[in-house]
């Protein structure tokens, strides 16, 4: 068993970009190369700024190349909480995640990427046979969408039975984070990598960003930091809550198992618990599990999985795959998100001349290149579009969230306590 720090998904390659030295100026500054940080750079080049992309480690190692790989039209919120708090913008927030989800498909196809993408949808599925009869009683199969129950659906019994939701699908995050970082390393963009940003400050006619190694003067600024945001002193406070995720991958399962398994389907499911558990193939025919058991560690660094925390992710994988329990977890990886208090993609203005734009809530796949692309559309005087305005946020000022370790503990148990009955009643 291999302990990452860093991505399981590719190999990083062991070139990077020179790091800022000196004073530097530029119309736009992005501060955070993740998917986010890179499309806003690159739409702004393409629309004929002067950019600058600075990033703290390289570009597209963070979450972006981290992730379960799901491109998914899933908004963070529960459709309960949605419905109550936010029925004047649910219609405007579906179609923002639709259309994130198209701008991905868009973006791998129309710049040809390499990413293994399989347009698989994705199956939302119950892991308790009452989360199934709650789902069969809310919801109707459609042209988009199917609600059956799991042989209908072709994954394990141990999950009852679920929604396939026909949008979107699954690929490999770091192929995708590699080849965005090679189109932005060949755009106008000035990039920057190995270059933490210590501070940045609206001086009123321009924006001051200091680094160990130098200073830029832009005229607007964008903090596409994730997980990382709360660390600058100039963002709203409590916009992001940082949170630690894990991610564990199988040696190779021969095909004939994955049948045996129930799993014919092989479309890709993450489970309605409270904290969700993710899993699906990959090109190398192995699993991939993630999520379950979040962390808040204190310190915000890039660090190795905890064993405990695998050990649990193995054990919900064997719980739902019977007669896989045989098969070895071979390596492990984790990496920060960042969430909001409305579990929601938000985007805004931090001071007249700073952005930011903080799309991940663990969906940020297709929604943070999406917004960063829209966002600098409109710092760019193109207008505010739509599936913006459906995100953004007038306010500077944001309320606590509910994520925090007692939260997320007791989530947990509430989790297992649930599965622990289902399977007692089964
Ligand atoms: C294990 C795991 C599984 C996930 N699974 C999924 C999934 O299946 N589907 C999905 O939609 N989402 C998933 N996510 C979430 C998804 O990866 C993120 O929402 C998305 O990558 C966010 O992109 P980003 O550009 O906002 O952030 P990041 O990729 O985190 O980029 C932020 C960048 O900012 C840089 N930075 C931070 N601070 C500074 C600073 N001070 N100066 C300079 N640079 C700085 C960081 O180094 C980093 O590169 C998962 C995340 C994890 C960790």
């Amino acid at each position: 068993m291999t302990y990452l720090r860093g991505t399981g998904w590719v190999d990083w390659p062991t070139t990077f970009e020179p790091p800022l030295a000196g004073k530097v100026s530029c119309e736009v500054a992005v501060i955070g190369g993740g998917l986010g940080g890179m499309l806003a750079a690159l739409r702004l080049a393409e629309l004929g700024r002067d950019v600058v992309l600075v990033e703290a480690d390289r570009c597209g190692r963070a979450a972006s190349a981290r992730n379960a790989g799901y491109l998914t039209n899933t908004l963070g919120s529960d459709p309960r909480i949605l419905n109550r708090f936010y029925a004047d913008r649910v219609r405007g927030l579906h179609r923002f995640a639709n259309n994130a989800v198209g701008f991905t498909e868009e973006l791998i196809a129309s710049r040809g990427i390499y990413c293994g993408y399989l347009p698989t949808g994705n199956i939302g599925a119950a892991p308790t046979a009452a989360a199934f009869e709650r789902m069969r009683k809310t919801t109707t199969s459609g042209k988009r969408s199917t609600v059956g129950d799991a042989e209908c659906l072709g994954i394990p019994p141990a999950f009852h039975g679920g929604i396939h939701i026909k949008c979107g699908g699954i690929l490999n995050p770091g192929e995708l984070a590699l080849g965005v970082r090679d189109l932005v390393r060949t755009s106008s963009v000035r990039v920057f990598e190995d270059s933490p940003v210590l501070g940045v400050a609206d001086v009123g006619d321009s924006v001051r960003i200091e680094l160990a190694g130098g200073r830029i003067t832009a005229g607007q600024a964008i903090l596409t930091t994730n997980a990382f945001t709360r660390e600058l002193n100039v963002a709203p406070r409590r916009l992001s809550t940082p949170v630690w995720v894990t991610a564990v991958e199988t040696e190779p399962v021969p095909a004939e198992r994955l049948d045996a398994a129930g799993w014919t389907s092989r479309t890709p499911i993450t489970t309605n618990h409270f904290v969700m558990q993710s899993f699906r193939t990959t090109d190398r025919g192995t699993i991939v599990f993630t999520t379950r058991s979040l962390q808040m560690p204190r310190r915000l660094s890039d660090r190795l999985p905890d064993q405990s925390v695998v050990a649990d992710l193995v054990r919900g994988f064997r719980e739902r795959f019977h007669t896989l329990t045989d098969v070895a977890p071979a390596r492990a990886w984790g990496g920060w998100i960042g969430i909001t208090p409305s579990n929601m993609a938000v985007v805004g203005q931090a001071t007249p001349r700073v952005y930011y734009s903080m799309a991940c809530n663990g969906h940020g796949l297709p929604q943070a290149p999406y917004l960063g692309s829209l966002l600098a559309d409109y710092m760019s005087g193109e207008g505010m579009h739509d599936d913006l305005s459906a995100v953004w946020r007038t306010s500077r000022r944001f309320a606590p969230g509910i994520v925090n370790p007692v939260t997320l503990r007791l989530g947990w148990a509430a989790d297992r306590l649930g599965d622990s009955l289902d399977r007692l009643r089964r």
